[in-house]
């Protein structure tokens, strides 16, 4: 579903001039989990913002199905991104003077869904998440899981083909951890969401279907769980 060859990206020009990515590749099927690992630097970031559209390449090709992402112009970019991918970061990205629904369904308002629409898809999806009874409270008045969990809410209120994890239980104690990747593996199962997760942490890595190690902007590793 994911076919990607190629990518290059340098960040900066001349003496200052970071490659990023250097001629990665994979194709990753619809329906499966899958962990990019490595150490700090190695390019993990870069290569989920390629291939969500957020940042572009200097060469090199990504196919979402028969969409080429790297043919498209920003607006195009925008679109695809709001209808097709869903998004989970470290720290939420939550806004604090909104409440958990409002939160949730803001991908739904940015669409255009009328109000009463969007609140009623916003609590589904909070139902899906184990987080109904806290559609009211702000942020600061939720715990880390439970805001990740509002976060999630908001990636797939839109039922995207796939979402993308960066870090999502890097601020996140080991049990709540296992609750957050609990809830994406039941949401692969049920909805066959592909996820891709961004993760330095190895027991995240090891529940995933499949892990694709960096290394320096390359990839050095494309398969199960190393020993
Ligand atoms: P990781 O997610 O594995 O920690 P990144 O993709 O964030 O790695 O970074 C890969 C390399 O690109 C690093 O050397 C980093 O310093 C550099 N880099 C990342 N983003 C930028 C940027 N916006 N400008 C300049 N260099 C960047």
């Amino acid at each position: 579903m994911i076919r990607a060859s190629n990518l290059t990206k340098t960040y900066g020009k001349g003496e200052a001039a970071t490659r990023a990515l250097k001629r990665a590749g994979f194709v990753i099927n619809r329906g499966e989990t899958v962990a990019i690992t490595g150490p700090s630097g190695c390019g993990k970031t870069t290569l989920l913002h390629v291939l969500a559209g957020i940042e572009r390449l200097d060469q090199g090709e990504i196919w979402l199905g028969d969409t080429a992402l790297h043919l498209l112009d920003e607006a195009e970019l925008s679109r695809l991104r709001l209808e097709k991918m869903g998004f989970i970061f470290q720290s939420y990205h939550l806004i604090p003077v909104l409440t958990a629904w409002e939160n949730a369904a803001l991908p739904l308002v940015a669409q255009g869904v009328g109000h009463k629409e969007a609140k009623a898809r916003a609590f589904e999806a909070l139902a899906q998440v184990g987080l109904k009874d806290r559609a009211g409270h702000y942020p600061s008045e939720l715990s880390g899981g439970q805001n990740q969990r509002v976060a999630i809410a908001r990636a797939i209120i839109g039922q995207p083909v796939v979402l993308w994890a960066d870090e999502p239980t890097g601020a996140l104690d080991s049990e709540t951890s296992d609750q957050v990747i609990g809830l994406l593996e039941m949401l692969n199962r049920h909805y066959g969401t592909t996820i891709v997760i961004v993760t330095h942490d190895r027991n995240v890595a090891a529940r995933a279907q499949r892990i694709i190690r960096m290394e320096n902007g390359r990839i050095v590793h494309d398969g199960g769980m190393q020993s």
